[in-house]
């Protein structure tokens, strides 16, 4: 069988996993730790597709099916606890119907409450909030699964080899035959062929992209995260409003985490935490959680998204959060490698079924994909040899 070469450890994780579900013989690559990009580091929050239904309902849709999908398949990386849309203002309240309408265009069932009944199950909201609507959204602990789906990988006999940078791609007749890796482990560096490579890199797809002399689009948008303490709700609380700025507040375990911006920025190795959006983090959610203005901050930190713009684009927020699966021989003329670009972390298993049909459309395979349906292997089982 084929072998593929997967470079990245964040959504790559998911693609080794429906690779060798399929029977291909895999490598995957990370530079640094699994999960070091943003895959370990996001907000955690299991997407009913809500956050999207105002300006992308099918999105939101996708957002929708992949939850249900997650829920049941990995089951231990996620908490089941909703979320709400708590509409602060009058200007929140001329989005209520429009959220009620295009969730149900998406798939999404949603729940229609007062301020009061909102209050009684989350009594840590802002006494004088308008409204609310509770939606399927989950808390999702972001490193679990992602390591979920390493773990269900190499159990089917995936080679997963963190500290292996690529710092070239072999390219012979045209076509890429392989990469060249640098061992932080060993400080040796070793060349690795392979019959395709996929750059799951994310933010960092442009760079691989331009080992090549390929241009992609790729501009890295990060945004900051804080993490408070004490957990002042069950559920995810989110603005109503169209997706914005400070506009979540997602509970994991005992910390309410909140964010977030996003700013454009020219290299993810360069994304900086600046001190103003942690304050406005703090500012913009505690209208809805008053009391996160007088908690102390345990942590802040900054992540990238791996967004595919147009020269245009202005508003990073209002970027597409849909995947792409991009074919280099189609696109550019250099065949053996594909790349995937944006998505979402709740959205990593489709994006995974996308790139693997399409390595088995370009080896001329007719395999279906059973990710949907297979539960993932325990994380811990990662560990043992
Ligand atoms: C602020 C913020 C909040 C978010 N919140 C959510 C959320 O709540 N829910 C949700 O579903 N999504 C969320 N996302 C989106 C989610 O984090 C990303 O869509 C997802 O993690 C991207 O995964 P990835 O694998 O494409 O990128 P990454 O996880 O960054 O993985 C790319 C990997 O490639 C590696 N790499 C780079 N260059 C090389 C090389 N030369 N050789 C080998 N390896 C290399 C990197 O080290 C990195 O580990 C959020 C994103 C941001 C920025």
């Amino acid at each position: 069988m084929e072998k593929m070469v997967i470079i990245g450890g964040g959504i790559g994780g998911a693609i080794a996993h429906d690779l060798a579900l399929r029977g291909f013989s895999v490598v995957l690559l990370e530079k640094g730790e699994l999960c070091c990009g943003s895959t370990g580091r996001h907000h955690g929050l299991l997407h009913s597709g809500a956050r999207y239904a105002l300006h992308d309902v099918a999105t939101a849709a996708e957002c929708m099916t992949e939850n249900r999908i997650l829920r049941a398949i990995a089951p231990q990386a996620v908490e089941q606890n909703d979320g709400l849309f708590v509409a602060v203002d009058d200007a929140d309240m001329n989005h209520y119907g429009q959220l009620i309408r295009n969730c149900s265009a998406a798939g999404i069932p949603s729940r229609e409450l007062s301020a009061v009944d909102a209050r009684r199950m989350e009594p840590e909201l802002s006494p004088t909030i308008k409204a609310a609507v509770q939606v399927p959204d989950a808390t999702m602990d972001a490193w679990r699964l992602a390591m979920h789906f390493f773990a269900s990988a190499k159990a089917n006999g995936a080679d997963i080899r963190p500290f292996s940078e690529v710092v070239g791609l072999l390219v012979n007749h045209g076509a890429v035959t392989g990469v060249k890796v640098r061992d932080h482990h060993r400080h040796a560096t070793y060349i690795e062929e392979a019959d395709m490579v996929i750059n799951a890199t994310g933010p960092w797809a442009g760079k691989i992209a331009a080992l090549l002399d390929i241009h992609l689009p790729m501009k890295p948008s990060p945004g900051v995260m804080v993490s408070m303490q004490p957990r002042l709700t069950g559920m995810v609380i989110n603005r109503l409003h169209p997706a914005g700025k400070g506009d979540i507040v997602v509970p994991q375990r005992n910390q309410s985490i909140l964010g977030t911006s996003a700013w454009i920025a020219n290299d993810p190795d360069e994304v900086t935490l600046p001190a103003d959006h942690v304050r406005q983090m703090i500012d913009l959610c505690s209208r809805m959680l008053p009391k996160l203005a007088h908690l102390p901050v345990v942590a802040a930190w900054s992540a990238s998204r791996p967004l595919l713009v147009g020269d245009a684009e202005a508003d990073p927020t209002r970027i597409s959060r849909a995947s792409q699966v991009i074919d280099h021989g189609l696109s550019d003329g250099v065949e053996g490698m594909l790349s995937v670009v944006g998505g979402k972390a709740t959205t990593m298993r489709a994006m995974a079924e996308k790139v693997v049909d399409r390595v088995c459309a370009k080896t001329g395979r007719a395999i279906p994909c059973t990710t949907k349906h297979t539960v993932l292997t325990h994380y811990r089982r990662f560990f043992r040899r």
